[in-house]
């Protein structure tokens, strides 16, 4: 006997939820964006060849997807995946490893391993992410910079976003030993860093003053252009392997690609000093590292389209968007103002409904370590907290702006989306 089953997409949609009218709405949008989605693959076309020839010219064979165990002497996987990293970057070197725990730690580990005592920090384009404020010092902190006299200084960017050129000239000093330049927004609505303005902006400041290391704060931005700020002067690029580099795959990690003396520094501070690279086996995760680099170019332009449909199913339901509908992509994130905490609570609920885990479960605002209002956060991650998987998490402040990123494939982030559309319109706060 044959079953007869409904094999209709629509009404798939309409078995996980998805009403006609939030259909209709989010097809028709999707067909504009036709033009839009092919530039990505085109990308991502790009990206995949690179990564596929970073891994031919350095001889990733077989027995690099193994592990070490102990003390990782001559750990052969470890040391490839770093030569594949460095050649990707165009670095002369690059540290990556399950040792640094996430983000902040890689970021924290750049920045503590190349300043000493009496150094000064440098911000040129505002406030830097929110964790990096305890790292820093800026809000009072065990072991920030600051407890070590590592001064900082901050110049924000100007009211249209562009460089206060001015200001970093002046804010450029004797001390300043190192430049931190942040490339996606993080939890603020200034525009992401296109590589061509961080290369600008980089060229400026090296014109100042030449021997100033020169660091990108790459997080979410890895793959989404054809270079990377490495390729446009920066001297360190650090992001996290829980976001696009790591493919969805990767369950932990970070990096650090840049030139050989800040890379040393790192390794020698996140092992010991006399150690550096030699040591810190990689256990059984190389395999991971591996199989996830490879697919982030092509995750990455999943998830670039779930944002760019993001940006324009709520610039038409009248809400700012950023980036808007149209404009250029330079990472991953979507911010969406709703200007009320119902807002960010109604979407962030609609992307864990869209979960393949935790779909059932209900997000609430609450005090998270490392930020200094109440923040909700969706995630229904095969990777715990894995924000290259489909997210969204907003802090409890005006102007009340939800964040949304990933999605593991390019389906999964639209019906992500599909899922915010429904529920926002559900809790009465847009008529769809
Ligand atoms: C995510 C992120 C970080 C911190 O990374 P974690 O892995 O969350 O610690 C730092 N900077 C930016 C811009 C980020 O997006």
């Amino acid at each position: 006997m044959i079953i007869s089953r409904n094999t209709d997409t629509k009404s798939m949609y309409a078995a996980l939820g998805i009403s006609d009218s939030v259909y209709k709405f989010s097809m028709e949008i999707l067909d504009g964006l036709k033009p839009r989605f092919d530039e990505i693959d085109k990308t991502a076309e790009y990206n995949q060849l690179k990564v596929l020839k970073a891994m031919q010219d350095s001889k990733v064979s077989e027995a690099c997807l193994l592990g070490t165990t102990g003390y990782g002497y001559n750990d052969l996987g470890r040391e490839t995946l770093e030569a594949v990293y460095a050649s990707i970057f165009h670095t002369e070197d690059a540290l990556v490893r399950p040792q640094i725990t996430c983000g902040t730690h890689a970021l924290a580990l750049a920045l503590m391993s190349n300043l000493r005592p009496g150094d000064e920090l440098l911000s040129p384009v505002g406030k830097p992410y929110d964790t990096l404020e305890e790292v820093i010092g800026i809000r009072p902190s065990k072991g920030s910079l600051a407890e070590y006299g590592i001064t900082y200084r901050q110049v924000d960017l100007l009211p249209d976003g562009g460089f206060d050129y001015d200001g970093i000239k002046k804010a450029i000093n004797a001390k300043t030993k190192l430049v931190t330049i942040q490339r996606s927004k993080g939890y603020q609505t200034r525009p992401t860093l296109s590589t061509g303005r961080i290369g600008e902006l980089i060229s400026f400041i090296k014109g100042i003053k030449p021997d100033v290391i020169c660091m990108v704060d790459n997080c979410y931005g890895e793959f989404v252009e054809r270079i990377e700020p490495t390729d446009a002067g920066a001297d360190m690029a650090v992001g996290s392997l829980i976001k696009n580099p790591g493919g969805g795959l990767a369950p932990i990690g970070g990096y650090i690609a840049g030139k050989k003396e800040c890379v040393e520094n790192a390794a020698y501070r996140l092992t010991s000093p006399g150690l550096g690279k030699e040591v810190g086996a990689s256990l059984g995760i190389l395999r991971d590292f591996y199989h996830g680099l490879f697919l982030a170019p092509t995750v990455t332009a999943g998830a670039l389209k779930g944002a760019i449909f993001a940006a324009n199913a709520y610039e038409k339901l009248g809400f700012k968007v950023v980036p808007n509908g149209t404009e250029s992509r330079h990472d991953i994130i979507q911010a969406v103002e709703f200007g009320s905490p119902e807002g960010v609570i109604a979407f962030c609920r609609g992307i864990q409904a869209a979960a393949p885990v935790d779909s059932f479960v209900t997000p609430e605002p609450w005090d998270m370590p490392g930020y200094d209002s109440k923040v909700i956060m969706a995630a229904g991650a095969f990777v715990s907290g894995s924000s290259i998987e489909l997210s969204a998490d907003g802090p409890i402040k005006p102007p009340y702006a939800v964040y949304f990123q990933g999605g593991l494939t390019c389906e999964h982030a639209i019906f992500g989306i599909m899922k915010t559309l429904q529920s926002v319109s559900e809790a009465g706060l847009v008529k769809i």
